[in-house]
């Protein structure tokens, strides 16, 4: 990330500086560098961004973009990383600079759906009104992007201007509803966007039941908006009633949750009915049976894949990539190694609590406001852990996400 943007760089809504001669001259013209276009200054704000000078600014202040604007007008400040809390850009004069999207010509465009993201640069789009696309992604789209790698992602809406060799430009992502992310680096590896739900599929045994391993599946799915079932495989190979208290403890707190066995059958049809219609993102370590239940559970899905799938009859079990399967009822399912790691991307520790749903009522009784729920004294949320009102099951799972086990 630059902040030095010498005149003739473009400065983006990313907060980098690309110089001019970066862009051909379609994508000077898409940023808006025309005649008609103007300066337009743009206030910006990085997360967590580290004043270097002290002020007197409340916390509050600082989170308001609009007053930390103004206040600057008063005030210098130094070292790198809060230069300014204004930019100079080139842009359409009524383009608001907080909006990803590019202005393009949609006119000539097409809209579509990713399939799978190859690289960098290509990716295969289901476009709306049938058929598939091979694509490549427009650089400025890429450079846009907060993590260039990851410009464009399975499941992204995307628009296409056709070309006349049967293949597509992806001219605009547009605004991710969900995102299933993961950390890389220091960068944020989105995985795949705009499913509506995901199936965290854990082992009743080999591998063990690890619960602090669903927790933090559940935390990743709220994080990133996508509503969260819980799946526990293999349930033929333990006893049943242990398993259902652990069951019971996440459909208290309100979670859908279905016991697979890819061997007797059991919990299949509702699988289905859970899938059926949706877009549903697997998750879950290695091992864990998910193969299986796509295999056994959906057969359709097989058929289907045939068709997709353009990694020379591999199967789609060795793709390395996340790709959006059809299912045959309607919906979608992805599965990709990927996921699962489900490493937690960009959750600080107060916020945590938040995807613990059961500890919100108790939250507001703790003595510190900004109780972390471990180490304070009169905390609400331990009181409940011990009356019994929070699963302890959960409350370590809880732990182990903050204390970073
Ligand atoms: P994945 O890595 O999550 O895709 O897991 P797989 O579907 O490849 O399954 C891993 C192993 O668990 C395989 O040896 C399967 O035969 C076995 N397995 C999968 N589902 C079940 C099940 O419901 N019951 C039992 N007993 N074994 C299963
Ligand atoms: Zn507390």
């Amino acid at each position: 990330m630059r902040f030095d943007c010498k005149p003739g760089a473009v400065f983006l809504v990313d907060h980098t500086c690309v110089p001019v001669e970066d862009f051909d001259g379609e994508e000077l013209l898409a940023l808006g560098r025309k005649p008609s276009s103007r300066k337009v200054r743009v206030s910006f704000r990085k997360n967590r961004q580290v004043r270097v000078r002290r002020q007197n600014l409340t916390h509050d202040t600082l989170d308001n973009t609009e007053a930390a604007a103004d206040l600057a007008h008063g005030e210098r400040l130094s070292g790198k990383g809060a230069l300014t809390r204004q930019r100079t850009i080139i842009a359409d004069a009524d383009a608001n600079a907080d909006d990803p999207r590019r202005a393009v010509d949609e006119q000539s465009c097409v809209t579509g759906r990713v399939l799978r993201a190859v690289g960098a640069n290509h990716c295969l789009v289901q476009l709306d009104d049938g058929g598939s696309l091979d694509c490549v992604v427009r650089r400025v789209v890429r450079t846009m992007a907060r993590d260039a790698r990851n410009a464009v992602v399975a499941g992204d809406k995307v628009l296409v201007l056709p070309q006349a060799n049967g293949t597509g430009v992806i001219e605009r992502v547009e605004p991710r509803r969900t995102t299933i992310s993961r950390g890389s680096g220091r960068h944020e590896h989105v995985i795949v966007a705009n499913v509506d739900q995901a199936l965290i599929v854990v082992s009743a045994d080999e591998p063990p039941l690890k619960p602090a391993l669903i927790d933090r599946f559940l935390v990743s799915a709220g994080k990133g908006n996508v509503h969260a079932i819980v799946c526990i495989s293999k349930v033929d190979l333990v006893e049943s009633i242990p398993l259902q208290s652990i069951a019971g403890i996440y459909a208290r707190i309100g979670y859908d949750v279905v016991l697979t066995s890819a061997v007797t059958g059991q919990g299949v049809a509702r699988l289905r009915e859970l899938l059926s219609g949706r877009e549903t993102v697997l998750t879950g370590q290695s091992g864990v049976g998910k193969s299986s239940l796509i295999n056994g559970v959906l057969p359709e899905l097989e058929l289907r894949t045939s068709h997709v799938s353009s990694d020379g009859g591999k199967g789609r079990h060795t793709t390395r990539v996340a790709e959006l399967l059809p299912l045959a009822g309607g919906g979608w399912i992805v599965d990709t190694p990927g996921i699962r790691q489900m490493q937690l991307w960009d959750v600080a520790n107060g916020e945590v609590e938040g995807y613990f749903l059961e500890f919100r009522p108790f939250v507001p009784g703790c003595r510190f406001p900004d109780c972390l729920h471990t180490h304070e004294q009169d905390c609400a949320v331990k009181q409940a852990v011990a009356d019994g009102l929070i699963s302890e099951l959960r409350y370590m799972g809880y732990l182990r996400i903050v204390l970073g086990e």
